[in-house]
């Protein structure tokens, strides 16, 4: 075990420069990736015989993603990289990794988990309509496979990704109905003081706005959605509430939505971290200093798995704590970079509250949500079935009213329907958010096949 190779879970911004790092220092890490190229969400890489530029897939970001790429790519011999890896279940030292259906333990006396973020979802009606996409998963259709999910798409929810997809999608062509954001404007300007401390990405963030209105694409704010209306079995219209609270319709023929991101925390889970919840993002973030160092020894975190921070800030996480693991090992720890990736980090923390305040998590809206709305798509549990449940929830905890409704309980593990069943849940008893708690993690963290061999 004294020998054993570090672990790193993610080959996105935070896992693959841990790697890097590690690899600098002579180990050889395993680096376990569910997908079948490195880069991670962001930096997700065109499928191989895909032939784009780097600027038509990444923008303003083509530099970054180039120089990490070929970072990654010159590590090869440094780095035992397994690609195509789902890690679905760790606890006490071993982790389960199941590839081309077959599923071998590996184990770990250190491991770094990075394994990033979701879309953050709020259910509405007839969000489980084909045509009804997350804005992450409209934009991995976009960057990965150069198809649009729709000829007139609605984009709705909050968050600079809103704006971010919508532009791309309108650069390459597709047919952007509206940019319909949760959020008031007057939220938005309240926040400009934090947001002025982003520099270059408040800058990218105008530049898009800016676009979208010379395509003369329709954006609102304040706005709060109703429902999305089908015809023949797919998504036909976009039906909401304008800041004024007039009902308005929308023709479409596809909706992205995301309220932003989530972070993947059910590895954390397993792993035994303690939970603390994030008054800022208003989410259940495993407990950790700002080198990664959890109270489980040998688990460290970095990047959008350990809470949303962006892709240069997972860089810059994943270093640091590649560096505590490496002074956790015994080596010299060079105090000067430590210093500065701490700087670095915390910069970058004071501009994620500046864009929290701007585009805040819309509780009020998941906490309305109707009651005939399917909460937990998996399962078929509507929003009422949870509250009805609710009477039956002693203290508030969402697991007990997940085995009273069976909200949760389906292939995703309540990853999707989770945050929201919380709210709905503290909404109902008239409880704190904290008090509800959050969905235990459980293995397998995603999907498997039930015909795997051991
Ligand atoms: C869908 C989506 C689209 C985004 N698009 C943008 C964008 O365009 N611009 C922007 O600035 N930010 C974007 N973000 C946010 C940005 O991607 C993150 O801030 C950044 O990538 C975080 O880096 P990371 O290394 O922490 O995680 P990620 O880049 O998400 O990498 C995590 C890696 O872990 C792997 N993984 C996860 N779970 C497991 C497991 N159980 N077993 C094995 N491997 C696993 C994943 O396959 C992934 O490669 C997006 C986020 C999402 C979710």
């Amino acid at each position: 075990m004294t020998d054993s190779p570090p672990i790193v879970v993610g080959a996105g911004p935070a896992g693959m420069r841990a790697a890097a790092t590690l690899a600098a220092a002579g180990l050889a890490p395993i680096v376990i990736d569910e997908a079948a190229r490195s880069g991670g969400q962001i930096y997700r890489r065109s499928p191989t015989g895909f032939a784009r530029s780097y600027r038509s897939v990444y923008g303003f970001d083509a530099g970054k993603a180039r120089r990490l790429h070929d970072m990654f790519d010159a590590l090869a011999r440094k780095v035992d990289y397994r690609p195509d890896t789902l890690v679905w279940d760790l606890r006490d030292g071993v982790m389960h990794c199941l590839s081309a259906g077959v599923s071998r333990e590996v184990t770990y006396r250190d491991v770094i988990l990075a394994p990033g973020a979701r879309d953050r979802i709020i259910p509405f009606p007839g969000w489980t309509l084909p045509g009804v996409y997350s804005l992450g998963g409209a934009q991995i259709a976009l960057k990965s496979q150069g198809c649009a999910i729709g000829r007139r798409v609605v984009f709705m929810g909050t968050g600079p990704l809103l704006y971010l997809v919508a532009y791309q999608y309108a650069k390459a062509g597709g047919g952007s109905a509206a940019v319909l954001d949760t959020t008031a404007f007057a939220a938005k300007r309240r926040a400009l003081p934090g947001l002025l401390r982003g520099g270059t990405t408040f800058t990218k963030g105008l530049w898009y706005v800016a676009r979208l209105r010379t395509r003369g694409i329709a954006m609102e704010s304040g706005i709060k959605p109703v429902a999305a209306n089908g015809e023949d079995g797919a998504v036909s219209a976009f039906v909401y509430q304008d800041a004024t609270g007039a009902q308005k319709r929308i023709a479409c023929d596809a909706i992205a939505v995301g309220y932003g991101l989530s972070s993947e925390t059910q590895l954390a889970d397993l792993a035994g971290i303690p939970f603390a919840f994030d008054s800022l993002q208003q989410q259940f973030l495993p407990q950790r200093d700002i080198a990664g160092r959890t109270p489980v020894r040998g688990v460290y975190v970095a990047g959008d798995g350990s809470g949303i921070a962006g892709a240069d800030a997972a860089e810059l996480a994943g270093e640091r704590a590649a560096l505590a693991l490496l002074e956790d090992r015994g080596h010299a720890a060079d105090s000067a970079r430590v210093k500065a990736l701490e700087r670095a980090l915390q910069r970058i923390a004071r501009f994620r509250a500046g864009l929290e305040a701007a585009f805040p998590f819309p509780l009020d809206i998941a906490a309305a949500m109707p009651d005939e709305t399917i909460l937990c798509r998996c399962e078929g549990v509507t929003a009422g079935e949870l509250r009805r449940s609710a009477r039956d929830v002693d203290g508030g905890d969402i697991n007990r009213a997940k085995a009273f409704s069976r909200c949760g309980m389906g292939r995703c593990q309540g990853r999707t329907c989770g945050p929201s069943a919380a709210i709905v849940l503290a909404a109902a008893l008239n409880v704190p958010l904290e008090r509800t708690g959050r969905l235990r993690g459980q293995a397998p963290v995603k999907p498997i096949p039930m015909a795997i061999t051991t």
